[in-house]
């Protein structure tokens, strides 16, 4: 059985079972139910099957069933096609009871975002421990004044816990990619947030144009009036020339909140 790795799918695939096996004791997910994104070939579904209560794995690449197959006599259940045109939540319904979801995955690079997203966006999910490019994964346990913090880093810690578990250098995998990796596990907060679209526009506003201020930001997205903003800044404390890189999670929280009520 050989599998030529398609590229357009972002095939990558793990061969060592030290590492494959250290990112599910680092997922922690004894007993409880998991969903897996990309499970490919299997490497990380042959030690967290085992160990999972029940588990789900969404696979786009129909030709990688007879390497799934023997996972699904163990009572996998794989649903091939694209994961992100899944309606997740009528899935954890269906196979989980609606009980919660812990996520695990090595994931296919080309669409790393939008996958954090749709696990942000799906209240049963706790937990995810994934593997990502190294480059995305520092932006989104990034702090203010860093480089790498943009309006994801503030989003996805405004949710979540993000902590760094290990790098991985590209070596590791087959066929090589360009770019090294890390593995990270996301902890939602306990506080229910809602969807809170509000809060996601204000952030992606302020960091519109990353070199520009705050006020030119805000100002073109919201149009408004630079002289009716001030008002706004001068009541929240902030200085009229700061950019939203130099503004913390919880300040952003803050500022969120008064700007509904400001606009
Ligand atoms: N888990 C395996 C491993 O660690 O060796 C494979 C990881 S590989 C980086 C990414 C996997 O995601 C591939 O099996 C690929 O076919 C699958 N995939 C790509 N796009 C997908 C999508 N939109 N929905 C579901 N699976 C997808």
């Amino acid at each position: 059985m050989e599998h030529k790795a398609k590229k357009k799918y972002g095939q990558n695939f793990l061969k060592d079972k030290n590492l494959l096996k250290k990112i599910i004791t680092k997922a922690e997910i004894e007993n409880k139910n998991v969903i897996e994104v990309g499970p490919g070939q299997g490497a990380l579904t042959q030690f967290a099957l085992p160990v999972s209560n029940k588990m789900v794995a969404y696979e786009i690449d129909k030709s990688l069933t007879p390497y799934l197959k023997p996972f699904v006599d163990q009572g996998l259940k794989v649903i091939f096609g694209d994961f992100l045109n899944t309606d997740l939540e009528k899935d954890i319904k269906e196979n989980f009871n609606n009980e919660d979801v812990h996520f695990i995955g090595n994931l296919p690079y080309y669409i790393t975002s939008p996958i954090i997203f749709k696990i942000l966006e799906t209240e049963k999910i706790k937990t995810a421990t994934i593997m990502i490019q190294k480059e995305v994964g520092d932006r989104l346990a990034s702090l203010p004044n860093q480089k790498t913090y943009n309006a994801l880093s503030v989003i996805i810690q405004h949710y979540t816990n993000v902590k760094k578990v290990m790098d991985v250098k590209r070596a590791m995998f087959f066929p090589q990619p360009k770019v090294d990796s890390i593995i990270i596990r996301i902890e939602k907060k306990d506080q229910n947030l809602g969807s809170d679209e509000d809060f996601k526009e204000f952030v992606k506003a302020s960091f519109l144009q990353k070199r520009k201020t705050l006020m030119n930001n805000l100002s073109t997205h919201y149009k408004v009036d630079k002289t009716a903003l001030q008002e706004f800044f001068v009541g929240n404390q902030l200085d009229l020339n700061i950019r939203a890189e130099q503004i913390s999670v919880t300040k952003f929280e803050e500022l969120a909140k008064n700007w509904v009520k400001f606009s």
